[in-house]
């Protein structure tokens, strides 16, 4: 970008010297191992996904049923999906959960200090339906499980359940136009349907370091809290570590959460940091009861479109929630605007282009290469807003931590998106306590475990207590992440489908798998919202459903050439973002930093209100267009 020196002072930073810092930082932490370096929980490491929440096993024969639609999972997805089929008048449903209750990623993720980043009032579906009031901008993993309970009961859900149950294998039986599911409890259940909403986020992991194993405190990991060990509950009060010497390993968005309620229960804790995440402010603020109960009818789906319009780009003029993650995209994409040619230039370049051959090819030429400068001038202009964000980010770790030293290794040296922003009001604080101790490994990661503890740097720290926050598989295979195997037409799995890449027409249907739905954002609608696109999957399905019952037909699969159309449509609107994950510290936005760009394992590029759009249009024309249909 060659700023001058007088540009840099006017800026307060050297663009050109962070970038190189990022790349730095980036670089120590790039391992050739990639995914590698964490060890999946199974053999000697399955109790660490255990359910610790467990009120009472529940005790039951196998139940041999057939019911029109199974669900395969009891979070957001699996509910709405059996809201919106009740709501369309399909009643026979199933739902299969390994939890005890529903809730999904609320039911696993009840560490203290859990919550919800994105406001609640967009966050939590249905609430127009369920009247419910959110008590706080940001709800807590408390009161999202208590809204989970009240859906359940809304839409009769606990009917429906078969809770601590754990699906083994989805299979086709093209005979009986049936899925066969079976479950760790010896169930056999045949659905005309099936729902697989596994959550993305669901396979804990760990790190695969020497010792591991060797270790003789205690440990788990934080999306199976161990309250009996900690004492207290997901609000805090962590009143039986006292006298224990505890470690987290991991400083991601869950550690950010948890760290504050350790740091106050423990006697002595240690924080593991590999790489820093960028702390913003929080300001949680309660619920104005008056303005949730006076807002006009279509306010949530509103709310949300505004939020998610802001979040990739859509132009609008108001912002409705106006938090961080509304003003950092603001920013960005504001910067972004500034830099669009005006109407009339683009109109003389499209026109230069419709004359002789020539032109046509000068013109268009022309117009690809003005273009392509706007393009990269607007990234630069991005990245330039990114730094000036960053640089607020890192000024706000040397405002707060009394140390200097510890505020610089709490620093975050990499562009905004490419980890989980995260904001809290008193994770930073933390680090002024006497009995709290950041360990700051320089992006190489804890060395060893040992009998009594953890080793960073040839320095053994004893502990009685590890806890790992070191986050969740992305990236494995399909059936490895949800623990079940999905057997289609001819014995193909998802996992042989997709090994070369991901095929679906919308997301939602993959040409081998009839009758079956697959919630998740890859080639479908990516929201930061996540229940939001969770929501839409539902509808569309639940639609779809509903039209082959009112048209008679009991069998319906994507076409060949409406998946390969809707993967080249997926591949032509990827978003140009390679160059940027490649300069991204490693985590799992981008594969650990071995970035394997496929343009079609990605969101739906041209953003999730658009996706929504689409469907919604797919919806209104009642074609059912790209599905083969059968009576
Ligand atoms: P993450 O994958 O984000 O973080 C894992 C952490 O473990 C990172 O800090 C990582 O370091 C660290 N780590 C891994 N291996 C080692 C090692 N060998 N030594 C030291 N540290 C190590 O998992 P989280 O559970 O924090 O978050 C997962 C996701 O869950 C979030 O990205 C977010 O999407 C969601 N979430 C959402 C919340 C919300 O408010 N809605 C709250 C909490 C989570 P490194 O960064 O160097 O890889």
């Amino acid at each position: 970008m060659n700023v001058s020196a007088t540009d840099s002072a006017v800026l307060g930073f050297d663009p050109d010297a962070l970038r190189e810092k990022y790349r730095i930082e980036r670089d120590k932490r790039i391992r050739p191992e990639g995914n590698d370096q964490y060890v999946e929980v199974s053999g000697d490491f399955s109790r660490y996904v255990d359910d610790p929440y467990v009120a009472g096993a529940i005790s039951r024969e196998p139940l041999v049923a057939e019911v029109e639609v199974a669900i395969v999972g009891g979070g957001f997805g699996g509910m709405l999906a059996a809201a919106h089929l009740k709501k369309a008048g399909i009643t026979d449903i199933i739902l299969i959960e390994k939890g005890s209750g529903f809730g999904g990623t609320w039911y696993w993720n009840r560490y203290p200090g859990a919550s919800c980043d994105i406001e609640s009032y967009v966050y939590l579906p249905l609430l127009e339906e369920t009247g419910f009031v959110p008590r706080q901008k940001y709800t807590d993993a408390r009161e999202t499980l208590e809204y989970c309970e009240l859906l359940a009961n809304t839409y009769g859900l606990h009917d429906d359940a078969l809770l601590q149950t754990q699906v083994l294998e989805t299979r086709w039986d093209e005979k009986n136009r049936r899925w066969w599911v079976t479950t760790d409890r010896s169930d056999k259940i045949k659905a005309r349907f099936i729902v697989h909403s596994n959550g993305p986020l669901n396979r804990p992991k760990l790190p695969g370091i020497e010792g591991i194993d060797r270790f003789l405190g205690h440990t788990f990991h934080t999306s199976r809290w161990d309250y009996a060990y900690t004492g207290g509950d997901s609000s805090g009060n962590l009143n039986r570590l006292a006298d224990k010497r505890v470690a987290v390993i991991g400083t991601g968005a869950t550690a950010v959460q948890c760290v504050p309620h350790l740091a106050k229960g423990a006697g002595r804790l240690f924080v593991f940091q590999r790489t820093p995440s960028s702390i913003d402010v929080r300001n949680n603020q309660p619920t104005d009861p008056d303005w949730i109960t006076t807002q006009a009818p279509g306010w949530q789906d509103r709310r949300r479109t505004n939020f998610e319009s802001l979040m990739s780009g859509v132009p609008v003029t108001e912002d409705l929630v106006g938090d961080g993650w509304t003003e950092a995209f603001r920013d960005l994409f504001g910067r972004l605007r500034e830099q669009a040619p005006p109407k009339w230039r683009l109109a003389l370049w499209a026109a230069q282009g419709l004359f002789s051959p020539r032109r046509r090819e000068r013109g268009l030429k022309q117009y690809l290469i003005d273009r392509a400068m706007v393009y990269m001038d607007a990234a630069k202009k991005m990245e330039l807003a990114d730094f000036e964000k960053m640089e607020k980010i890192r000024a706000r770790a040397d405002s707060v931590v009394q140390d200097q030293s510890v505020a610089e290794s709490l620093k975050p040296y990499y562009r905004q998106f490419c980890k989980r922003p995260c904001f809290h009001d008193e994770y930073l604080q933390t680090f002024n306590r006497d009995n709290v101790t950041l360990v700051d490994t320089e992006g190489r990661g804890v060395e060893a475990f040992t009998e009594k503890g953890v080793v960073v740097a040839g320095r053994e720290y004893e502990v009685d207590c590890i806890i790992f926050a070191t986050g969740f598989e992305v990236g494995t295979d399909y059936s490895r992440r949800c623990g079940y195997a999905v057997v289609g037409v001819d014995g193909l799995t998802v996992s042989e489908k997709w090994q070369d890449g991901m095929a679906t027409f919308h997301g939602l249907h993959a040409r081998g798998f009839p009758n079956s739905f697959f919630f998740g954002p890859i080639q479908s609608g990516f929201t930061a919202t996540f229940t939001f696109a969770l929501d839409e999957n539902a509808i569309q399905t639940a639609y779809i459903i509903e039209q082959l019952k009112v048209r008679g037909l009991t069998r319906v699969e994507a076409s060949n050439a409406a998946e390969k159309k809707w993967v080249e449509t997926v591949v032509k609107k990827a978003r140009l973002t390679e160059d940027f994950q490649k300069s991204c510290t490693p985590g799992y936005y981008n594969n650990e930093g071995h970035v394997q760009f496929k343009p079609q394992n990605t969101f739906y590029g041209g953003g999730p209100i658009e996706f929504f759009q689409i469907m919604k249009k797919w919806r209104a024309q009642g074609k059912l267009e790209g599905l083969e249909l059968k009576a």
